[in-house]
């Protein structure tokens, strides 16, 4: 869970959400064990860059396997305290970590394309929607981008170029920026200013 907002912050931050697994790092399905995870390339990087431009780094992300029973919400949390172990090394950080624990039949309001943790994160960060970002390897990180009216990224990696677009058109979803690699994409966002 998030340590909260920093002491006397400005009344509204803007943030890039970032989703995790396939983005940040390698999708490694159901990934326990903290010793497995890695960085994708040019992610520490990249998201120093972003909290020097003045984004918060808020990481968004579905962990059904707690519900499934493949891990615990205490494995979750030690992914990401080595996530931002690994984070460290590039000077970099998320400042907060909000996963859904659910079953896609749970029908529940926070796993995406739910916006539930988005709406958590804006109200425990007094983050504005409207100057913010998500980035994300799925169309349910764009479609759950949209909802909000938040900038929507999406990373197409080399070689899954095709199911990113199947994926897209099925929903009828067209990010304002796509990217091959998440640094690419996190360059293009910044640059918009
Ligand atoms: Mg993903
Ligand atoms: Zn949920």
């Amino acid at each position: 869970m998030p340590e909260g907002p920093p002491g006397g912050s400005a009344p509204s931050n803007r943030a890039v959400f970032v989703d995790r697994d396939g983005t940040l790092n390698p999708d490694l399905h159901y990934l326990k064990d903290p010793t497995l995870l890695d960085l994708n390339r040019g992610v520490g990087d990249a998201l120093r860059l972003a909290r020097n431009h003045g984004f918060l780094i808020v990481c968004v992300t579905n962990q059904s396997g707690i519900d499934r029973g493949f891990y615990t919400a205490e494995d979750v949390e030690r992914i990401h305290r080595r996530l931002n172990e690994l984070l460290a090394a590039h000077r970099a950080r998320v400042d907060a970590f909000y996963y859904c624990p659910h079953a896609p039949e749970r029908h529940c309001a926070c796993r995406k394309p739910g916006t539930g943790l988005f709406e958590q994160a804006r109200r425990e960060w007094q983050i504005d929607l409207a100057t913010s970002a998500v980035v994300g390897d799925r169309a349910m990180d764009i479609e759950a981008g949209r909802k909000l009216g938040l900038l929507t990224v999406m990373v197409r990696p080399r070689g899954h170029e095709l199911e990113a677009d199947t994926e897209l058109a099925e929903h009828h979803l067209s990010p304002d920026i796509q990217a091959d690699s998440f640094p690419a994409a996190m360059y293009r966002l910044l640059a918009r200013g």
